[in-house]
């Protein structure tokens, strides 16, 4: 019984969101922008700003000590994200893990310390890139975010990339690649290495560094995507 209420719950969860049949094809994912969503249209005093780096400020503003969902009840800080608010490239992972929690600071961690040689890899600092998560409240046992908590906190986010609207974003994990592409229950090793789009921005979805941790013999993988990106953000 409790299986066939989640199972509802999802299929209303795409009702909402404009979908009227399953699977969901990536060309319908605008029909999102229709819906009221609750985050998002709080979400007006950037609008007046001059600098991207003023309305990330306003914007971290209007979060506040936000109790939106159920990942208030017992996170340590809110890991907004950090970065350059001109940011050509932006990495988006899934949630703050321990050390961001305590730290309130994105991939920070073991994690992090991956990431952190990839982007150098590239040829950048962290200090040039931004770095975000899907959700800003670390999950209980750095379990996955779960819908509802997705749904309130993404546009929050969405402001984000609208404000700094990077060239290309990398997105990190599945979780991560599910909420920007629209498309439920994709595998990671399937889209990997593939762009696609949101809201015109090319997304390169490639492996969670926390992925690469247990398989290293992936991390060329991840370079190959890592590549791709460069040769985007090269384009004119
Ligand atoms: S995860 Fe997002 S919506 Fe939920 S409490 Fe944290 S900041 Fe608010």
């Amino acid at each position: 019984m409790k299986k066939l209420v989640e199972i509802k719950d999802v299929l209303e969860f795409y009702r909402m969101l404009g979908f009227e049949r399953l699977p969901i094809e990536l060309k319908d994912f605008n029909k999102t922008d229709k819906i009221k969503r609750p985050v998002s249209n709080e979400i007006t005093s950037i609008k007046n700003c001059r600098s991207k780096e003023k309305a990330l400020i306003e914007l971290r503003k209007e979060l506040g000590d936000c109790k939106r969902c159920k990942l208030s009840q017992k996170r340590l800080n809110i890991v907004f994200g950090e970065g350059n608010p001109e940011a050509k490239l932006m990495f988006i992972g899934e949630a703050p893990g321990r050390e961001e929690d305590e730290q309130g600071r994105p991939f920070v961690g073991e994690a992090g310390m991956v990431l952190t040689r990839l982007i150098e890899k590239m040829g950048f600092k962290r200090t040039d890139v931004y770095i975000a998560n899907i959700v800003k409240c670390r999950p209980p046992m750095n379990r996955d975010p779960e819908p509802d908590e997705i749904e309130l906190c993404k546009g929050f986010l969405e402001k984000q990339i609208e404000i700094i609207n990077p060239k290309v974003i990398m997105s990190l994990g599945r979780i991560s690649a599910m909420t920007l592409s629209g498309i439920n229950k994709l595998k990671i090793t399937a889209i990997r290495g593939k762009f696609f789009y949101f809201k015109d921005i090319p997304v390169m979805p490639t492996f969670h560094p926390a992925y690469l941790m247990r398989n290293p013999k992936d991390k060329w993988l991840t370079w190959n995507d890592a590549q791709k990106v460069l040769d985007k953000l090269a384009e004119k």
